[in-house]
């Protein structure tokens, strides 16, 4: 029997002060601890229960942006007028994950943190993998790897992070308020997840202790023409297989900004300015979005059982983008 302390916070300081040690894992929803803790991946000594310490509330900040706190449920934050109005993008990809039952109990906050689905790491059955047992090797590089990354993988670990929320954050240019035993911080969603390289152990760069207050999204420049695309083995409740945020700011057909961020290809939400850059000032057409799509995917690497992720990575770019360009 593994004894877990559980302790309820009462407010975001007290949650930080329960926290001090890396034994101890912060609870909201639970809907991705708690299946980690049952299958014995994670293994924590301390729960500190953060559901009763507010930050559930979604308000415009003075810049006309919208903060949305770490703890408001991703039903609520979907279905939300400001959410819906403002960042249709943001709606579109919440509702994509997940089943409605786990969405009404998920948090912002444990979306961003939600770890790999990688067969290899949640089932302690399997002896080889570097995320859970460093060292031990990457089973998925010769095993069942259809998953897996095509873009930003290591020697070390070819997982991929599960979140669509997190896709059309980056898309979004949201960042990550955090506070920690030193204070407060705020992380641009370009530096919140990480690629694995030699420490696949850890997904973000949220340090032990430090707790998700909050993400902040910017003003909106993308209310009309957004688009998220997911491509999985069955309609719902299958992660993806690859997804495809695209966001546009058009006028009078041609293209004054463009945004596209990929899911289910990397260890982090996949963007290349370059690519985007390649929209901008141009009319809308699916030659100039195939070549972004190319840009996009520069450098990918398949494996044994996922080289259809490289075409249809780039397929789901131009339908996304062409959607999003439909949208009236
Ligand atoms: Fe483990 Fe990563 Fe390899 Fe999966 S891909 S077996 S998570 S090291």
């Amino acid at each position: 029997m593994h004894a877990i302390d559980y302790e309820r916070a009462t407010d975001p300081a007290h949650a930080l002060r329960l926290a001090q040690d890396q034994h101890t894992r912060f609870i909201g929803g639970g809907t991705n601890l708690l299946d980690l803790m049952k299958g014995g991946v994670e293994r924590p000594l301390r729960l500190v229960d953060i559901t009763r310490i507010g930050l559930a509330d979604i308000a415009e900040l003075g810049n006309g942006g919208l903060r949305i706190g770490a703890l408001a449920r991703n039903s609520d934050t979907a279905n939300h007028a400001l959410v819906r109005s403002r960042y249709p993008l943001l709606a579109q990809a919440l509702l994509a994950g997940a089943s409605p039952q786990l969405r009404n109990m998920a948090t912002i906050g444990g979306n961003l943190m939600q770890r790999p689905r990688c067969p290899y790491f949640v089932d302690t059955a399997f002896d080889m993998c570097n995320k859970r047992l460093p060292g031990s090797g990457c089973a998925a590089r010769e095993g069942y790897n259809r998953m897996h990354a095509i873009l930003g993988a290591s020697e070390a670990c070819i997982a991929v992070n599960p979140s669509d929320m997190s896709v059309a954050l980056a898309a979004l240019d949201a960042v990550v308020q955090v506070a920690g035993p030193r204070g407060n911080r705020s992380i641009p969603m370009a530096d919140f997840h990480r690629l694995p390289g030699t420490q696949p152990q850890s997904e973000t760069t949220v340090q032990p202790g430090e707790l998700i207050t909050a993400v902040d999204l910017p003003p909106p420049g993308f209310t009309r023409h957004t688009y998220y695309l997911k491509v999985r083995d069955r309609a719902s409740y299958a992660f993806a297989l690859v997804s495809v945020a695209a966001a546009l700011e058009l006028a009078d057909g041609v293209v004054r900004q463009a945004r596209i961020a990929l899911g289910g290809v990397a260890h982090r939400p996949w963007r290349m300015p370059a690519a985007e850059a390649l929209l901008v000032g141009h009319r809308l057409e699916d030659a100039r979005s195939r070549a972004a799509a190319a840009l996009l995917v520069r450098g990918a690497q398949a494996f044994k059982d996922n080289r259809f992720k490289i075409e249809l990575a780039q397929r789901a770019t131009v339908s996304a983008l062409r959607r999003a360009g439909e949208v009236a």
